[in-house]
């Protein structure tokens, strides 16, 4: 027997394909089958496990592509030649589908993957251009750390550290600190959520959610949904866990559900990745109608649906809508939420609420993977966030983000030549124009940053690498005279370009030095 003693289970949520890919790492890892060593044929490792055999060479497909195994057209699957560079448990987490292949030399190192490469190399570009002196940065996504309430998190600090001591800087629970879940469940009741008890998971930033999320439920190869446009952050992570990306596009009200339905016709998603509330690029709202037909159209195809609501809490205009997760139809959503935006993103403090077993795997992932986020900062934020004091903050952090929108708007509207379209967010920070005549926004920034002035182009948030017509522009951190003045050189940019396509005599303007 091959695998001799591996009882396969079925009904832990380990796929069967996973279990056998393990087993076979474990055999490797042992030292009873060695590297180059031949696999049996699926028939026969099907036969002897019991399982049909797409199921063993579906197991055989992730050990290749993960470089854990060579497929020879003809002859079988092998075990790489090099010493095994991943263990079963970072197979299972972390495939190396999306970057460079297990084995190939990275400094000496045989790293699994290339998280580089599942990132867009030109975020890098434009944090060094948005550094360079006398340049208006509306391209990064952050808030604005003036208006950080810096002295009352330091007394809710202290206070915490008095009341609390040496506990807080003890290992904590991976769940989350008592005193901070118990604020979480109270504030999430209040926005419409019905959280019973162990529904809630404190983590290290919705970026660790979703990375939690992703690392449960998607394999290489396996199909996840986005939005097109999407955040680039949830898109170089999918791309790094291997998913194969299905765009949906999104119209003038938000992400076309209708075509969705169609998708789902076809395919099966592991996941429908959403941001539904002042998205991330777009800084759309989903309306409450297609809420409800997402969650149907979802439901009836059994896909569970991810909702990241990072910037529901930045509301500055319209009546609110109840997250996805609030409404009657919300069967199996996964809710992500974070206090990134608002204050603090440094603090990496969020937040996932799903089903108790959903919620048990991803701390059970999160245990394995950090422990716990750390419960000073917990602790402290809890009384931060319950105190008198933060909704008053609140209340003017967004106000200003609500100022700096308004000049945006008014200054989109009063340079930008015509043809130009734009979006209108409620809330969060950011808006994507669309640029007229055809513009290419790729090609357009060089020019941009010429005038002084840096976005970030659509490409960036398109899961197919598209979307050159459309930039994205934030607004949280840059005051209102530099939005302004920002936003007209963008115009003057954009004059420039379609004057030297209307002339034929475009002026190439070369990228400036990375420095
Ligand atoms: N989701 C969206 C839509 C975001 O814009 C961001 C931050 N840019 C995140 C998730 C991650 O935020 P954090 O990890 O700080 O909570």
């Amino acid at each position: 027997m091959f695998l001799d003693g591996l009882r396969l289970r079925r009904d832990d949520g380990v796929p069967l394909h996973r279990q056998i890919a393990d087993a076979i790492l474990a055999e490797v890892s042992t030292g009873r089958l060695q590297p180059g060593g031949r696999l049996p044929a699926s028939r026969d490792l099907a036969r002897e496990l019991g399982v049909n055999r797409g199921t063993v060479q579906k197991a055989y497909d992730l050990l290749v592509s993960a470089g854990e195994a060579r497929a020879r057209v003809g002859q079988g699957t092998f075990i790489s030649g090099s010493p095994p560079a991943v263990s079963a448990a970072a197979l299972r987490g972390r495939p190396g589908r999306a970057g460079t292949a297990v084995g190939s030399p990275g400094g000496g190192l045989p790293f699994a993957f290339d998280p580089r490469a599942a990132e867009d190399p030109d975020w890098q570009r434009l944090s060094r251009w948005s550094a360079r002196p006398g340049v208006i940065s509306l391209a990064g996504g952050v808030p604005d750390a003036r208006l950080f309430p810096v002295e009352p998190f330091q007394e809710c600090l202290n206070a915490a550290l008095d009341e609390e001591g040496a506990s807080l800087l003890q290992y904590g629970a991976s769940r989350g600190h008592a005193g901070f879940l118990g604020f979480l469940g109270r504030h999430l009741r209040r926005r419409g959520l019905s959280i019973g008890p162990g529904q809630i998971l404190v983590v290290s930033g919705s970026q660790q959610g979703l990375d939690l999320i992703g690392r449960a439920l998607i394999a290489p190869g396996d199909a996840v949904v986005v939005e097109d446009p999407t955040y680039s952050g949830a898109l170089a992570l999918f791309r790094m866990l291997g998913a194969r990306l299905l765009p949906v596009p999104m119209d003038d009200d938000g992400l076309d559900v209708e075509h969705l339905s169609g998708l789902l016709a076809r395919e099966r998603p592991r996941l429908v990745y959403t941001i539904p509330t002042f998205h991330n690029p777009t800084g759309q709202t989903l309306s409450r109608a297609r809420r409800a037909r997402l969650l149907e159209v979802c439901g009836a195809a059994g896909v569970p649906v991810v909702e990241d609501d990072s910037d529901g809490e930045l509301r500055f205009e319209g009546s609110e809508q109840p997250p996805l997760a609030a409404l009657p139809q919300a069967h199996g959503v996964i809710y992500m939420g974070t206090f990134s935006k608002l204050f603090f993103p440094g603090l990496r403090l969020g937040w996932v609420v799903a089903d108790g077993p959903v919620i048990q795997r991803l701390e059970a992932t999160k245990r394995v993977t950090d422990l716990h986020t750390p419960p000073l900062l917990q602790a402290a934020m809890a009384r931060f966030a319950e105190s008198e004091v933060c909704g008053v903050i609140c209340d003017e952090v967004r106000t200003r983000y609500r100022a700096r929108r308004d000049v945006m708007l008014a200054t989109l509207e009063e340079t930008m030549p015509e043809g130009t379209r734009w979006t209108r967010p409620d809330g969060g920070l950011s808006l994507m124009v669309d640029l007229p005549g055809g513009l290419d926004a790729g090609d357009l920034l060089p020019r941009a940053v010429d005038e002084g002035v840096v976005f970030a182009p659509g490409r960036l948030f398109s899961p197919g690498r598209t979307g050159s017509h459309r930039l994205r522009l934030t607004y949280g951190s840059v005051e209102e005279d530099e939005i302004a003045t920002g936003v007209s050189r963008l115009a003057a940019a954009v004059r420039h370009e379609m004057q030297g396509q209307a002339s034929g005599s475009r002026t190439v303007v070369s990228a400036p030095p990375l420095v």
